[in-house]
């Protein structure tokens, strides 16, 4: 079972006087929201959205609840604005992540409205999971502005979906967990002052997860410090799935926005540029929905049936071997025969005749019939014919010595009579 350890770290930075991000650490739940908003507003709304996410974490299992939960704490964000002036136009961003407990494996959800983001830390890469929502990271996307141009656009920092105004869509992503993962949360106070890079090196080397947020924070407000900063950092262990050593593709496109292309990774792992053109935008969650039960049969279960399925045939083989590995000298009517296999057979393998004889049970004593109507086994079928012809010679034999004899042996006896003779 999946067990997860989280440390956090948050600061108002080296320019703000407050700090307006609020942070919430659950069992499975964990979120930072960035709010905004003049007098007290913002810190109002953070701190609204994420009671609201802490209440809400109680009840919540998957990917429903947690939208579910953003929702609820948008309505709570835009009721308590509207009920005081003072709060009027407060906002927050959310990104929140949840474990999914799943029986084909625990899974990461994360979720976000905003600019604060999510990020997946595995086998030594870095991935941006959440998509910005910023007037000029939804100009990036769209193609009309370049990477550079974004960094510096007037309107970098002005939202585009925020809890406290109206309705939005929340974007879901699902992350499939290995041990040593770690899962990022942050407010664009760390994105915008700690590259990708730096971010991902001391992921990389700072073990503690609480004292990796430390150290993030310390480096945010090293190279500035102009925000109010807020990082959470999520390890992952016990996956069952031991650790990503060969980094995996993470296709992880939204479950719900739709049209919005997945962030892609700031450090390219080995294998997965080719890894990422063999298939469609179809999730690897979706997938594994559509794949995950049944190749578990195929695979695990095939192999127990092919197992089964080999001892019951090289079991039965032996049994038809043996059965028919030997024959027996019985009686058809008044006629000697010889058969294949054993008297009465084994399990479903039943003795076939082999040879109709010309010889009679009037040939041979009479003191032998009951045994030859019992069936006499013999290992082949030549020692069978021997045998028959033993029993003529027998017959004969008694025959010359004592002739009178001929007629009564050649009565049908029963076996008592004969043991009594
Ligand atoms: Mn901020």
């Amino acid at each position: 079972m999946t067990v997860l350890r989280a440390g956090s770290a948050t600061d108002p930075g080296r320019v703000r006087a407050v700090n307006q991000d609020s942070i919430l650490i659950t069992d499975g739940l964990f979120c930072v929201a960035d709010g905004m908003g003049g007098h007290a507003g913002g810190e109002v709304a953070s701190k609204t959205a994420v009671d609201v996410l802490r209440t809400e974490a109680l009840i919540a299992t998957d990917a429903d609840g947690v939208v579910v939960a953003i929702k609820r704490a948008n309505e709570e964000v835009i009721r308590r604005s509207l009920e005081d002036p003072e709060l009027a136009g407060m906002g927050t961003t959310v990104v929140a992540s949840m474990l999914v407990r799943d029986v084909l494996g625990d899974y990461m959800i994360v979720a976000n409205v905003g600019d604060s983001r999510g990020y997946h830390y595995q086998g030594g890469g870095l991935r941006q999971v959440t998509n910005d929502h910023s007037v000029s990271a939804e100009l990036l996307r769209a193609g009309e502005i370049t990477a550079e141009e974004a960094a510096h656009h007037a309107r970098r920092h002005v939202i585009t979906r925020v809890l406290g105004l109206d309705d939005f869509e929340v974007d879901l992503f699902n992350l499939e967990l290995f041990d040593g993962d770690r899962i990022l949360l942050c407010s664009d106070g760390l994105s915008n002052e700690v590259s990708d890079e730096e971010i991902a090196m001391v992921l990389g080397h700072v073990e503690d997860p609480s004292t990796a947020a430390a150290d993030l924070v310390r480096r945010a407000n090293a190279n500035g410090g102009q925000d109010n900063i807020s990082v959470v950092v999520i390890d992952v262990s016990e996956t069952g799935r031991g650790p990503a050593a060969i980094p995996k593709p993470l296709p992880s496109a939204p479950v719900m926005a739709a049209a919005v292309p997945a962030a892609k990774a700031v450090i390219p792992r080995l294998g997965e540029a080719s890894d990422i053109t063999q298939k469609s935008d179809e999730g690897w969650l979706a997938r594994r929905r559509r794949l995950g039960v049944r190749r578990a049969i195929t695979l695990r279960t095939g192999l127990l049936i092919g197992a089964v399925v080999l001892v019951i045939v090289g079991a039965l083989g032996f049994v038809g071997w043996y059965e028919q590995s030997s024959y027996y000298v019985s009686t058809s009517g008044s006629t000697i025969v010889i058969y294949q296999g054993r008297p009465g057979g084994l399990l479903w393998f039943h003795p076939h005749l082999s040879v109709t004889t010309t010889t009679s049970t009037n040939d041979v004593l009479a003191i032998r019939i009951p045994q030859l109507q019992a069936g006499v086994m013999e290992p082949s079928l030549e020692a069978a014919n021997a045998y028959i012809a033993n029993l003529v010679q027998e017959y004969k034999a008694a025959q010359s010595l004592n002739p009178t004899t001929t007629t009564t042996t050649s009565l049908p006896m029963t076996p008592t009579t004969l043991q009594a003779g």
